[in-house]
């Protein structure tokens, strides 16, 4: 992890979509699905149960059949605390992402262009961890004039996955957009040639794995992290973090880690001050 650095194309160092100039930093690859898994397992080994149940008011999850009688409840139910009795927020809606992932082992390049802003990122070659998480070298650049948003991720891992995207639309429609999908192809193509692999060339020889659409669970004015006293109970709230919400990990703590990814992730330090919620709402009933 270190600063941005201002980097500038040269004939021996062309820079994607020919753009002139961008800017280098590291960050970090997070495998969601695998990470999700990780934390699962992290959980389980702390004899943490992991129960499924679909509540329709938030007063049901003070006593769920499976635990019986609880004082405290966080709420991090994202989109359904828009429609969740007891929570009912109008402020949160839905940021309709879309993207391709496709197969190209080649690639190790991380490429973002995203509201005239551009960003390369590389994969250092570190092997990765159990749980996915890799540094990589990224790089922006202002691009003018603005070019449509498209950003393109190796995923961690084995099969040689690429995340191509991207969309953010508030709509609550999971169908993915064959037009927005094209959009996307042509756009990364233009900035990584290597994604084509088959034999049409061009963006159409890029290998789909498959068209993918998301809800980011955004909330207007930002997420809501606080505690709801309620009759002698607690709430503490924990949502709206849109496209922010995997950043945050235990294993990204500290250094400077933490300091860069607070300039651009919403959700940084989220997960440590619920804990700090929850730890004096429940000092304060020990009276503490
Ligand atoms: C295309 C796309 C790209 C993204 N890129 C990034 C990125 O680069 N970096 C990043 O950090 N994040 C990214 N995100 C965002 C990230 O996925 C979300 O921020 C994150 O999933 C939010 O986590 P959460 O736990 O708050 O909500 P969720 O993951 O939505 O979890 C909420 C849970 O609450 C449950 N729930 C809701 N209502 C009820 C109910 N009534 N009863 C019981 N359970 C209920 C749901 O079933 C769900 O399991 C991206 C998202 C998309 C779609």
């Amino acid at each position: 992890m270190n600063q941005f650095e201002e980097v500038h194309a040269s004939p021996g160092y062309p820079l994607p979509g020919n753009q002139p100039y961008a800017h280098k930093c590291s960050s970090y690859i997070i495998n969601a699905p695998g990470y999700i898994c990780h934390l699962s397992s992290l959980a389980q080994q702390k004899g943490i149960p992991i129960i499924r149940h679909l509540i329709g008011n938030l007063d049901e999850a003070f006593h769920l059949p499976e635990l019986g009688r609880v004082g405290l409840v966080v709420n991090a139910t994202s989109l359904g605390a828009r429609t969740l009795k007891g929570v009912e927020d109008p402020k949160v809606f839905p940021a309709r992402g879309q993207t391709v992932l496709v197969r190209a082992p080649g690639v190790k390049v991380c490429i973002m262009q995203t509201e005239g802003f551009m960003a390369k990122h590389s994969l250092d070659g570190s092997t990765s961890r159990v749980y996915s998480v890799r540094p990589l070298a990224l790089t922006w650049s202002r691009l003018e004039p603005v070019l449509p948003p498209a950003y393109i991720i190796p995923r961690p891992g084995p099969d040689g996955h690429v995340i191509l995207g991207g969309t953010y639309f508030h709509s609550f429609s999971t169908d993915p957009d064959p037009i927005e999908s094209e959009r996307i192809l042509k756009s990364c193509y233009a900035l990584e040639p290597r994604l084509s692999t088959g034999d049409k060339g061009g963006w159409e020889g890029i290998e789909v794995v498959r068209h993918q659409v998301g809800l980011r669970p955004a909330r207007e004015g930002g997420p809501r992290v606080e505690l709801d006293r309620r009759e002698g109970d607690g709430v503490v709230h924990a949502y709206g973090f849109g496209s922010a919400g995997y950043v945050r990990s235990s294993e990204l703590r500290g250094e400077r880690t933490a300091e860069w990814v607070n300039r651009f992730q919403a959700s940084l330090g989220a997960a440590e001050r619920v804990a700090e919620i929850v730890m004096r709402y429940l000092d304060g009933q020990r009276g503490g």
